[in-house]
């Protein structure tokens, strides 16, 4: 178990499941005229305690978990990578945890992207939805400094930026300890170090690569943004972090995370977005769902329903 591992489990006795990934696949489909692929950068395997127990009994949670077939103490969260083709455009959203093998077996996405025909260097774009390790770790490399996608243009949320660059970043409302806090911070700086000037400022409402619109969604970070994709009558939205695990907060939109930075915010926001989903029947990727974390969202009680969408459902290219 790596420092990360530790400072996030809050043991460092804590048994970790490892996997050994079976991803090596790319999952190709349209957006209209938009030619989209995920690979998987691997999956990260991190405790319902105390990540998810801070807003919800573990038992609870666990139930959760059970009732979905799934484990009742390790939540396995995968690393949906996205890359759109359109027009001369490869945009890449959001880059895995790369070189920081961040809690479980994971950073393979480099190599799986090259695996699926694309080569780091005809990708035009990369998109942060926010700068926790697991979404910037796949950037580049610190020592020596070197990007991955180096002819690429990275777009980071104009308040994401603020927010890491200040002196004091609150973190005050993340149930971290003092040491993983600085491990995120240190994390951020590092990538926002490593993309200097190529770093480009992104705010609410804008419109980037022809076919993405800006939509901030704070909450699990100050400027975490989510990405409305469109082309002709079709359109997916990025749901970056909103949700962690279908499981967990589609049913209880309430239980935030241990690193949502404002959980209270991020409930709401997390209502909001799942509520717009929902009745647009808008097709949805979740970077942290089961891979590919292609779905739809339907209401259900007080709550949502996250529905994968298989490969029949898609229109596949
Ligand atoms: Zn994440």
């Amino acid at each position: 178990m790596n420092v990360l591992s530790r400072l996030l489990s809050g043991s460092s006795s804590q048994t970790q499941k490892q996997r050994v990934s079976s991803m090596s696949d790319a999952y190709r489909f349209q957006i209209g005229e938009i030619r989209a692929t995920v690979v998987s950068d691997g999956q990260m395997l991190v405790p319902v305690a105390p990540i998810y127990s801070a807003f919800a009994a573990k038992s609870e949670v666990s139930a959760a978990l059970v009732a979905s077939g799934l484990d009742s103490e390790i939540v396995e969260l995968e690393l949906n990578l996205l890359v759109l083709e359109f027009n001369s455009r490869k945009i890449l959203i959001d880059t895995g945890c790369g070189r920081l093998a961040f809690y479980g077996d994971n950073g393979h996405g480099l190599a799986r992207l090259k695996s699926a025909g694309i080569s780091p260097d005809e990708i035009t774009d990369v998109i942060l939805t926010h700068l926790h390790p697991d979404h910037v770790g796949g950037i580049g490399d610190v020592q020596p400094q070197r990007l991955h996608f180096p002819n690429a243009r990275h777009y980071v949320s104009e308040i994401e930026a603020a927010y890491w660059n200040s002196e004091h970043p609150d973190m005050s409302r993340q149930g971290l300890n003092e040491e993983g806090k600085q491990v995120f911070r240190d994390v951020a700086h590092q990538a926002l170090s490593l993309l200097g000037d190529r770093a480009m400022r992104v705010k609410d409402g804008q419109r980037i690569c022809e076919c993405i619109e800006v939509i901030s969604a704070p909450g699990h970070t100050p400027g975490h943004i989510i990405l409305r994709i469109g082309s002709g009558h079709d359109q997916l939205i990025h749901l970056g972090d909103t949700i962690h695990h279908p499981a967990i907060q589609m049913a209880h939109p309430n239980w935030s995370s241990e690193v949502d930075s404002d959980p209270t915010l991020a409930e709401q926001t997390r209502r909001q977005v799942l509520s717009s989903v929902s009745s647009e029947q808008s097709l949805a990727v979740a970077y942290h769902a089961r891979y590919p974390g292609l779905g739809r969202v339907t209401t259900m009680n007080e709550g949502f329903v996250w529905l994968p969408v298989d490969k029949g459902a898609i229109t596949q290219w």
